[in-house]
């Protein structure tokens, strides 16, 4: 057996005491969550923009990208409302590579769980104290949830634990918005399960604990492109595609019918510069059509301080630059804000 047990970790309750979300932070948090809510049940006509790098690989670069974005919303929140993506874990395809931030703080160091954990819960702390926004980040581990649960606005599930019943349990109890993505197969119906599965009631184990939820009626779909058995990407942001998504949401009995539309992964063949071209295209379908108008709800963008992506360790490594999927680099990002902003 080559299962050790390197290091007991402290419970979320012991992490957040010891770096607790301030009274100012938490009604900034209550304020945002209100408006994003209210985009998803139709409340607000407001459009989302979650944007930011693949992955929050540095605390230096990521906060200087969330204050970045934060001027901007200050100029675009009459019609929009940016999340920045702060995704401090990742899935890897082959479970080779970069990890994230809770594994390893620094991606050029060894893994080191509790300074991992303690750099996440700061870091998204850190934005809603300077920059006044709260972040999107993705639930890859369940049970580590509770060491963000009172930090995060916005919650998606990867393309490759959405069929996952852990994670769809534990999505249920949920009291913000969370994204269901489409799984790399591409199969809508197994997302739209997802969906059923987090907006009704469990009970289950977690966390050595019997656990019982509510259902989260905010569960939606975020369509992220697929994989075919050739290994080719199938875009699936097209209009016959968000036509198709909103039959089968009719032929379900689903609170809040609602989608994001990621524009990088398998929809631009991780081909970055492409992202922009495919959010004006899913602007002009929600023109076209007065019910895809109120389905899709927004737009999730990978973009950083830098275009494009480098290798980890590389010799001359460039701040702000994506070190997984790459990404839109700053300039084209803030254009593209202020595009969404003239259209919506
Ligand atoms: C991501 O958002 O970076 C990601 C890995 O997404 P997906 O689960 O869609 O592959
Ligand atoms: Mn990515």
């Amino acid at each position: 057996m080559s299962f050790q047990f390197v290091k007991k970790l402290p419970i979320p309750a012991e992490i957040k005491k010891q770096f607790p979300i301030s009274e100012r932070a938490a009604s900034i948090k209550a304020d945002r969550d209100a408006q994003i809510k209210d985009v998803f049940t139709g409340a607000s006509r407001k459009f989302l923009v979650i944007i930011g790098p693949c992955s929050a690989d540095n605390e230096d670069s990521v906060m200087e990208y969330v204050h970045r974005l934060a001027k901007v919303q200050d100029k675009v929140g009459d019609h929009l409302i940016l999340i920045p993506r702060i995704y401090t874990s990742k899935p890897r395809t082959t479970g080779e590579g970069y990890k994230g931030m809770m594994h390893q703080p620094d991606p050029e160091k060894k893994p080191d769980a509790l300074a991992g954990l303690v750099a996440i819960r700061k870091l998204h702390l850190r934005v809603i104290e300077e920059t006044g926004l709260t972040s999107a980040d993705e639930m890859l581990y369940p049970e580590n949830y509770w060491y963000l649960v009172d930090v995060l606005s916005y919650v998606a599930i990867g393309a490759r634990s959405v069929e996952d019943q852990h994670h769809r349990m534990t999505t249920s109890g949920m009291d913000v918005p969370a994204g269901m993505k489409n799984p790399t197969s591409g199969d809508f119906s197994v997302m739209l399960n997802s969906v059923v599965a987090a907006q009704t009631a469990h009970d289950f184990i977690y966390r050595g604990w019997e656990v019982s939820t509510n259902g989260n009626p905010l569960a939606h779909v975020i369509l992220r492109g697929a994989t075919n058995k050739y290994g080719n990407s199938i875009p699936n942001y097209h209009y016959e595609d968000l036509i198709r998504l909103l039959h089968m949401y009719d032929q379900r009995d689903l609170s809040y019918p609602a989608a994001i539309i990621d524009t990088n992964h398998s929809n631009s063949n991780k081909q970055y510069e492409e992202q922009p071209r495919i959010v004006h295209e899913v602007l002009e379908s929600r023109s076209l059509n007065p019910r895809l108008h109120d389905l899709i709800k927004g737009v999730m963008v990978e973009s950083y301080l830098e275009p494009g992506n480098q290798k980890i360790g590389c010799e001359k490594h460039i701040y702000g630059k994506s070190i997984t999927d790459a990404c839109l680099g700053w300039d084209a990002s803030e254009q593209l804000i202020y595009d969404i902003y003239r259209k919506c």
